[in-house]
């Protein structure tokens, strides 16, 4: 089958310009990569093709659809979204000698796992979900109506609930209002077997203007982490499994943005302490800015904390659906 065939469109391409640049004969995918500005980029095209996507193109806008799948990408910005989500990509799509180009990194670390969760070829079941709220003790956290690390500590009680509900097993990374360090967080994750990691925060600005949710999975090896403009080549434990923690990210964010009606700042890529040391999947939520008067009201209400965390775990209910529904 040809999807089948190309499994690993990333490990082609790769193959590809180990070869200088040579096509292997008999390689199965048309993919024609582009080295453009010192990176690895694949066309437009090529990739409307590979997923069977009608692409339309539309002066800086290329919308790619399928029945089930619309993504829209901007020449020139880093963000793109699929389905009505907004994703920063880890390098702005160009255009160059008239093509429309996405970035290597960007297709095989966030397109293709996000469209294709199933094919995650490092992908295992889990069955505990380690819940991490953010802060703690000496460290409050951002201040809104009440401190920050009471809001993620509650948040992740009701989490809790919802995800015993749901036939997980749960782990904290504390339990009560104690300092947990960053690093002992990670160590008290990565005992445990079968899991992935859920950090809950609320976020703060200096301006009272941002509001919205935000969701961060770690930033993929070379590339740069969202707003920055540097690029870091180390690549952490936590990117063994950084496919995964996307797919993650997509379920969890999606399903909150749906059940809350916030606004969308997107997917994003951070090196986060407790998200580079993971053995495991693992994601940084950010349920939004208690600096925002409107979203901090929100974030104070119980009821809202719980809608929250029913659709967190509705999320990841989807995440695990997704990796199991192999082709
Ligand atoms: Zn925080």
């Amino acid at each position: 089958m040809k999807r089948e065939a190309a499994v690993c469109i990333c490990q082609a391409i790769l193959f590809w310009l180990a070869m200088g640049g040579v096509r292997p004969a008999g390689a199965a995918e048309d993919w024609d990569p582009v080295r453009y500005q010192d990176r690895d980029y694949v066309k437009a095209a090529d990739l409307a093709k590979f997923y069977q996507f009608t692409m339309t193109e539309s002066g800086r806008e290329v919308l790619f659809s399928s029945p089930t799948i619309e993504m829209r990408a901007v020449m020139d910005s880093d963000e793109i979204t699929i389905n009505g989500i907004a994703f920063l990509l880890s390098y702005p799509a160009v255009r160059a000698n008239g093509d429309a180009l996405i970035s290597r990194v960007d297709l095989c670390k966030l397109i293709d796992p996000v469209l294709r969760p199933a094919q995650i070829s490092e992908a295992e079941d889990f069955q505990t979900v380690v819940i991490d709220p953010g802060h703690g003790g000496r460290d409050s956290g951002s201040r809104g109506l009440a401190d920050e690390k009471v809001y993620t500590l509650d948040l992740s009680k009701k989490l809790f609930t919802q995800l015993i509900l749901r036939g997980f097993k749960v782990k904290f990374t504390r339990i009560d209002d104690e300092y947990v360090s960053l690093r002992e967080r990670v160590d008290r994750a990565n005992e445990i077997d079968k899991a992935i990691f859920v950090s809950l925060h609320f976020n703060s600005h200096e301006s009272s203007k941002p509001h919205g949710i935000e969701t961060f999975a770690i930033t993929p090896p070379g590339a740069r982490s969202t707003g920055n403009r540097k690029p870091e080549a180390e690549s952490w434990r936590g990117n063994l499994r950084d496919s995964e923690s996307i797919a993650l990210a997509t379920a969890v964010h999606a399903s909150v943005l749906t059940s809350t009606n916030a606004a969308d700042r997107g997917v994003r890529r951070a090196r986060f302490f407790v998200l580079k040391g993971l053995n495991m999947p693992g994601i940084l939520f950010e349920g939004g800015y208690i600096s925002n008067p409107e979203e901090r009201a929100n974030v104070d209400k119980d009821a809202y904390r719980s809608l929250m965390a029913n659709s967190i775990a509705d999320g990841i209910v989807k995440f695990r659906g997704a990796l199991q529904r192999k082709n």
